[in-house]
């Protein structure tokens, strides 16, 4: 693995990161606060070429390699992972499904749109009743003539409340578990599709997660991206590489911590001296500096491995399941670092851990993913 970055990677991270200081950081208590971003940051998001990275410029993209969207991404989520969210689904589950999987008509009618931020994309797989178990979802779709008629329930949507489309997997015929499920590219327009806000989260506050209805949603037989019953293997290799965006939004956050936690030890005095000069504090910032770095090399062989064309799936879930966890850790500790302070959202190490918390939970829960490690050692299924 070549851990030098190019020119260009160097190029786009300064850009990322200058955009973040500028753009996002002075926002983020306060999208915090509200519940809301501004939904121009996405605009913003695509001017800059983000949400087109790995795209192929012809169809709007602004082209890169997976490590540049790793070190964006990275960026995003040191600065706010609601909008770090909006990025790794909009771009990194919607567009690259569409560009992996879909016909021509797809890529052209929604990849430029979907990369200059015109349109927002969600992800609909999580039900109310499936979540971990995703492959035995029970939205149904039902072929009416030249059409998909389609009902169920999504829940936990991000981006949900903005999307323009959702890609959305349903079970159409009979065949059981991830063989009866079919992917859809859904207009959120379309007559019978109902959103509905989830608010009240522990973190991600700015970010618009949604619960989606369908009653009687119909759509015309091109929706359907990928082969009938094709739908779980579009899902599942969506989630390989969003587990590495999540990854890398785990770095940034811990990258965060990092900073924030230095800087605070060396102004906070106690004791006659910063806290910087106490043993203890130094083996928390140690600790946060280790986590960052492995988390940060674990998620660079991820894309190492898709530059190269290698598996990496695996690769994805150690990656997702060490950054994920070593974010929640950094944040604690930082927060640690910052005693009393920490605990209230004057500082920024209290969102960081409440943002931190729930990427041990969604694209497979840690659990899931030490099943996933253990069956690829193994080989036997645990599930
Ligand atoms: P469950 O599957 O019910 O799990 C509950 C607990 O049981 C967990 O600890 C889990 O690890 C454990 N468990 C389950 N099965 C096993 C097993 N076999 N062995 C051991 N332990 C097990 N979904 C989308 O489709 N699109 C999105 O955009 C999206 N965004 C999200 C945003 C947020 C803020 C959140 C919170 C969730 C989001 N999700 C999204 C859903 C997310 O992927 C699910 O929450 C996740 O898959 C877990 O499902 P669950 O919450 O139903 O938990």
């Amino acid at each position: 693995m070549n851990l030098e970055l190019t020119e260009e990677q160097t190029a786009v991270r300064r850009l990322a990161r200058q955009f973040a200081d500028r753009e996002i950081i002075p926002n983020a208590t306060a999208w915090d606060r509200a519940e809301a971003v501004d939904r121009a940051i996405v605009g913003k998001l695509g001017d800059l070429g983000f949400l087109g990275l790995t795209i192929d410029e012809a169809y709007g993209g602004s082209g890169g390699d997976h490590l540049a969207y790793c070190l964006v991404t990275e960026e995003l989520g040191r600065a706010d992972s609601a909008v770090r969210g909006i990025l790794s689904v909009s771009l990194g589950l919607v567009a690259k499904s569409i560009a992996a999987w879909g016909s021509e008509e797809h890529k052209r009618t929604w990849l430029p749109r979907l990369c200059s931020g015109e349109a927002v994309g969600c992800f609909g797989l999580t039900e109310p009743g499936t979540g971990s178990d995703a492959a035995n979802l029970t939205t149904r779709a039902v072929r009416d003539g030249g059409d998909w008629v389609i009902d169920g329930a999504k829940t936990f949507i991000t981006n949900g409340t903005w999307a323009d489309v959702v890609l959305l997997f349903a079970r159409t015929g009979d065949a059981p578990g991830h063989k009866g499920v079919s992917a859809f590219l859904v207009p959120t327009d379309t007559p019978g599709l109902e959103r509905c806000a989830i608010h009240g989260k522990l973190g991600l506050r700015g970010q618009a997660t949604a619960e989606l209805v369908l009653d009687g949603v119909r759509v015309p037989a091109t929706a359907m991206i990928a082969p009938e019953g094709k739908g779980f293997s579009v899902a599942m290799s969506a989630l390989a590489k969003g587990r590495m965006s999540v990854a890398a939004g785990c770095v940034g956050i811990a990258q965060a911590c990092l900073e924030a936690a230095v800087d605070y030890a060396g102004q906070r005095e106690q004791f006659g001296r910063t806290i910087a000069h106490h043993q203890l504090v130094q083996e928390l910032l140690a600790d946060i500096a280790v986590d960052v770095d492995a988390a940060r090399l674990l998620t660079w062989r991820v894309a190492d491995h898709i530059e190269r064309g290698l598996p990496f799936a695996t690769e994805a879930s150690v990656a997702k399941l060490h950054a994920s966890e070593a974010a929640v850790r950094c944040a604690n500790n930082a927060l640690q670092v910052f005693g009393g302070y920490g605990y209230i959202d004057e500082y920024p190490v209290g969102k960081l851990l409440r943002d931190a918390r729930v990427m041990t939970l969604y694209e497979g829960t840690s659990q899931i993913h030490k099943l996933l490690i253990g069956r690829a050692l193994t080989g036997v299924s645990a599930f």
